[in-house]
């Protein structure tokens, strides 16, 4: 009996040692955002160089205890930050090589790229950008590899990566015409079916909003764990979806996700996850209840020297570029006079520019937000960022004429002098004695039931200059272009631009 007892004990610990480890790091949504940054209350968060020192202490622990790293990142790397944008964000991706990510979806901002552009950087990058549902529309040809293969330990792990399919509407160049997204219900089974069979573990990183990711969980079961991006959200922990797990890491490298997974005989035995905050000062909250999303960090992480390094000469390089001339202004373009509200030359351009990047029917632009005229001459990028000095993004909404029309009438009730009114594009009307007339969309005249488009920055769209209204609208898509750099595009497409005088609305306030 003793012996008997002995023998299972050496068993049980044989066991054991047999166990694999496997540490999954994950982020996404990056955004260009390589250097540290300010959040409400915090400064200098984030970062790629702290981020990397991280990696690389994670790393070494798991080395010296045999286990295993894997790294992921669920897609948009570009488009967000000017150093970032201004160099097709080659410094993020070469920083990421020196990381040993393992693998990376395509999101749909990779494709604010033009197409060349993408398959060049994806050149760069020493790890694979994975996306099962983005082909030639000709031939049906996939474009990017669908998924990789990994071997950790024991244990073979099958990665695949999907893309939005509503990549075309929500990026630059997305509406190639020689691209198409094929559907997520079509591709997702299918890669299930072909992948289940060949591996142990089996990992989607999905670049598709949160909601639509759990719905099609439960439409698809037979994924181990999806690592998500697109939707921004930090989920505090994983969402249990069957036997899926689902996590998203919030954005811009704020964070990395971390799973500890144990496996025995190749089966997953046990998990853990939590939110690795990057020198986080205090902690984040979930969103909508007083749970600890992330916690703060409990020490700074240093700089990495090898980042810095690489960083150096990119430094020097945008510099220059910011004093590069984008174009001539043939005359001033001024901003009105905020006691009589009227539309501005550099208000027209400014939300003519944002229409033209979404193709919205309607732009507006808070007077607010404009903070110095371009002068006749060359115009530079240091030029617009003093025009557009904050990082605020543009929305998309879809509404309902009726819709436009409360918009218009919260700004008529306003006190104009206050300067709370819009610069618009696409769109014509007249105040009078707070009443609002004759409202035109394009040509045509507004029709309450009808659905349009409208863009607008991320300040008014969570209700900035007190325009509550867009808060209850809900129908909307932070497409995370940036002002400036939208402002820049259209003025390097023309080279050389003049002012629109049209006074595209009128504001009689008198006997108000
Ligand atoms: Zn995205």
């Amino acid at each position: 009996m003793r012996h008997l007892f002995i023998l299972l004990c050496v068993v049980w610990s044989f066991t054991f040692a047999q166990d694999t480890q496997i540490t999954i790091l994950h982020s996404n949504d990056c955004h260009g955002h390589v250097l540290p940054f300010d959040i409400a209350g915090q400064q200098k968060v984030g970062g790629i160089s702290p981020r990397m020192t991280y990696i690389k202490k994670i790393r070494e622990k798991l080395t010296t205890k045999k286990q295993h790293l894997l790294l992921l990142d669920a897609g948009d790397l570009n488009t967000g930050d000017p150093f970032s944008d201004m160099l097709k964000g080659e410094p993020a991706v070469r920083i990421m090589n020196k990381m040993r990510y393992d693998a990376m979806a395509v999101g749909n901002h990779e494709f604010d790229l033009r197409l060349e552009d993408l398959l060049q950087q994806q050149k760069l990058a020493k790890f694979p950008y994975l996306s099962a549902n983005v082909v030639y529309k000709d031939t049906q040809k996939l474009i990017f590899p669908p998924y990789i293969i990994i071997q950790k330990g024991d244990i073979k792990i099958g990665i695949f990566g999907m893309t939005t399919d509503d990549t075309p509407i929500v990026s630059t160049y997305g509406n190639d015409s020689r691209l198409q997204f094929l559907k997520h219900e079509v591709v997702i089974p299918k890669m299930i079916r072909e992948l289940r069979p060949q591996v142990d573990f089996l990992i989607g990183v999905f670049h598709i909003s949160l909601h639509q990711v759990v719905h099609l969980c439960k439409q698809f079961p037979g994924m181990d764990i999806v690592i998500g991006g697109h939707s921004h959200i930090i989920t505090p922990e994983p969402i249990k979806v069957g036997k899926t797990l689902i996590a998203e890491a919030g954005s811009y490298g704020l964070l990395m996700g971390k799973f500890d997974l144990t496996f025995r005989n190749k089966k997953l035995v046990k998990w853990k996850h939590r939110n690795v905050g990057i020198n986080l000062k205090s902690p984040i909250m979930s969103r909508g209840s007083n749970k600890v999303a992330v916690h703060a960090s409990q020490k700074i992480l240093d700089l990495d020297k090898e980042v810095e390094k690489i960083f150096q000469p990119y430094r020097q390089k945008v510099g220059k570029l910011l004093d590069e001339p984008l174009g001539v202004a043939t005359k001033n373009f001024k901003r009105g006079r905020r006691h009589s509200p009227q539309s501005s030359t550099i208000g027209n351009l400014i939300s003519d520019a944002l229409r033209e990047r979404t193709r919205a029917d309607i732009a507006l632009h808070n007077v607010g937000g404009i903070r110095a005229d371009i002068l006749k001459g060359n115009i530079t990028y240091r030029d617009v960022k003093r025009v557009l000095p904050f990082s605020n993004s543009l929305y998309i909404y879809t509404l309902k004429g009726k819709d436009v029309l409360k918009i218009l009438q919260m700004m008529a009730d306003f006190d104009p002098t206050t300067g709370r009114f819009f610069e618009v594009s696409g769109l014509k009307f007249h105040i009078n004695r707070g009443k609002i007339h004759d409202v035109f969309v394009g040509k045509k005249k507004l029709e309450k039931e009808k659905t349009y488009t409208l863009a607008v920055n991320s300040f008014i769209a969570q209700g900035g200059d007190g325009f509550s209204v867009f808060k209850e609208l809900s129908q909307k898509v932070d497409t995370s272009f940036l002002l400036c750099d939208v402002l820049c595009d259209y003025i390097r497409e023309r080279k050389i631009i003049s002012p629109d005088r049209t006074a595209r609305f009128t504001w009689k306030t008198s006997g108000r």
